[in-house]
């Protein structure tokens, strides 16, 4: 199968990269057909806790890759790691403090939280994560680190690297902070950030060195699970390299024992080592990772060097991603001690519009998802962008980033048969508070000649804007349309304002869709400028539709600002409207 390089946007050229870096290794097979290996990519992600909304950054760059590959016909799995054999490092807020007791188990032998449906831990958080990626489109092959490490999948692997801790040793050497023999730091070498803050987080166990350096008798790259408390405050203190035989005491429950490692399936090789002992068993071509695995020292440059001095295979091509924040949510959530997951995302927008805000951003840019109002104006460029591609007048990498996000090689994923306005719907329903009769008639008086015959065709978007509309707007920017008439403030009007509230209930009926009532609310203060409503706004005119406009929110909704007028109009009703105008 030829390749083609469409060059348009970052996706494609690391294709072509990933692509070409496959074929260095197996030259003349990935490109040729039915016989060719797969093309690796890699994602891991750990069920520690919540897995946060910005980490779908480690998943969704390999997926665009991949996905690309595959677009091209040539085949590629997205390993998923679930680093579900890690140890439980701390309690997340928000959870009951007393699951301090399993801090140093594996995330699979921890308890889920009170009243899940999941076996543990680890698997109540991979569920969620798992949900998501599934809405999102997303094919992976995951891969539960418990089960590889437990069935003895890497027992080759854990003997070779054990077999090698010299040499593993050396490497690490390298980027030690401290001097092995005096203890003190070592000079010009400046601590990564995330070890210093891992460190400080966990203070000085034997646990909290992830390239375990801490061992008293030499240096061992493996840390046992006790098996008396299932714990990893173990200490390898003597390993027999002609019978396997290691020998380790635990800190925690004092209970020491001699195994033979060529057997025993309750211990994992330290995360330095871990990571390169995974690139070679899997021949990872491509997996990127965050810009605090990527400082000199850390676990990608360290593995960089131990996967070709050790295990003798290569380093996968590793793009550093940036950071993605959140705007708008942080505040809402921090009060019950939340982080905003994918699936909080899903719930107030489209898979296809958050795989965009990934396509169509370079791993090194940072960007954030909204949750505040600026998703609406994110919406609008959504469909004025879709409206593009349609006509054919989208930019190349514009059109490319859109494919993306609507489909996968695998097909198109669902969307909205018909897709009104982000902002309309949110409005109709913050003023129907969701009523589904009420909101389908106004959805239905939106465009007369074309009208909305029923809710479905306008879901999922309008489910998204309702959960939007109900959990991330505060009590405060709601819309509520008044009970009774402004009596007092109608009967304070001069007479040029109450005949602007004349010319607009007159209208009312030969403009009741949104594009008429747009003409008539802005017509309106130009007719009484004796101005054609053709006639392009001048600075005083502009003046006179603010107060008009501010006019009509005060009498509709109690306020000077609210959703868009000719929405509003529409939603409250031309006989409400007539009432609450004093007509
Ligand atoms: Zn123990």
């Amino acid at each position: 199968m030829a390749q083609q390089s469409t060059e348009t946007d970052w996706v494609s050229r690391f294709a072509d990269e990933v692509i070409a870096e496959a074929e260095r290794r197996a030259p003349g097979k990935v490109t040729s057909g039915a016989s060719a290996p797969e093309v690796v990519v890699a994602s891991g992600l750990s069920p520690s806790g919540p897995i946060h909304l910005g980490n779908l950054r480690e998943v969704m760059t390999p997926h665009l890759v991949a996905d690309e590959i595959r677009r091209r016909g040539i085949p590629c799995t997205h390993i998923l790691s679930w680093d579900d054999y890690d140890r439980f490092r701390k309690v997340p807020a928000g959870i009951d403090p007393s699951w301090e007791e399993h801090i140093g188990k594996p995330l699979t032998a921890v308890p889920a939280p009170p009243g899940s449906a999941y076996p543990n831990w680890a698997e109540h958080f991979k569920a969620a994560m798992e949900e998501a990626l599934a809405e999102l489109g997303i094919e992976y092959r995951g891969i539960s680190q418990t089960a590889q490490y437990t069935s003895g999948a890497y027992r080759e692997q854990i003997l070779h690297a054990m077999r090698h801790r010299k040499e593993i040793d050396a490497v690490l050497d390298r980027y030690r902070t401290k001097d092995k023999a005096t203890g003190k730091p070592k000079k010009q070498q400046q601590k990564p950030v995330d070890e210093a803050e891992l460190e400080a987080a966990e203070g000085s166990g034997a646990a909290s060195e992830d390239d375990g350096s801490a061992g008293g008798a030499g240096y061992f790259p493996y840390k046992p699970y006790c098996t008396a408390c299932n714990k990893d405050f173990t200490k390898v203190i003597g390993y027999d390299d002609a019978t396997t035989e290691l020998t380790y005491e635990c800190v925690a429950c004092a209970h020491s024992e001699t195994v033979a490692l060529s057997e025993f399936d309750h211990g994992k090789l330290v995360w330095k080592v871990d990571w390169p002992m995974r690139w070679a068993y899997e021949g990872v071509v491509f997996e990127p990772s965050g810009v605090d695995h990527s400082s000199p020292g850390s676990s990608f440059v360290v593995g960089g060097q131990i996967v070709r001095e050790v295990f003798g295979a290569e380093q996968p091509i590793g793009p550093m991603y940036a950071f993605v924040g959140i705007s708008g949510m942080a505040k809402m959530s921090s009060s019950k001690g939340g982080v905003p997951t994918p699936g909080d995302a899903l719930k107030i927008m489209e898979a296809p519009l958050l795989r965009w805000l990934y396509a169509r951003r370079k791993p090194n840019q940072s960007f954030k998802i909204a949750f505040d109002q600026e998703i609406q104006r994110l919406y609008d460029e959504w469909d004025k962008l879709a409206a593009k591609v349609a006509d054919g007048t989208a930019q190349p990498a514009d059109a490319a980033a859109y494919a993306r996000a609507v489909g996968t090689a695998a097909g198109e994923l669902p969307r909205t048969p018909r897709p009104l306005p982000y902002r309309t719907l949110a409005s109709v329903v913050d003023i129907t508070a969701g009523h589904d009769e009420q909101t389908l008639r106004i959805l239905s008086e939106l465009d007369p000649e074309k009208p909305v015959t029923s809710l479905d065709e306008t879901r999922p978007r309008l489910d998204k804007a309702e959960h939007w509309i109900t959990t991330q707007v505060p009590a405060d920017q709601r819309t509520v349309v008044r009970a009774e008439p402004d009596a007092e403030l109608l009967a304070s009007l001069d007479e040029q304002s109450r005949g602007a509230l004349r010319l607009l209930l007159d209208g009312l009926d030969d403009h009741w869709s949104l594009d008429g009532l747009t003409t008539l609310v802005y017509g309106v203060p130009k007719i009484q400028a004796g101005l054609s409503p053709e006639a392009k706004p001048t600075p005083e005119l502009k003046v006179a539709q603010r107060a008009f406009f501010a006019l009509l929110y005060n009498l509709l909704v109690g306020r000077d600002t609210g959703p868009r007028l000719p929405t509003l109009l529409l939603a409250v009703g031309a006989d409400r409207v007539r009432t609450l105008l004093g007509g």
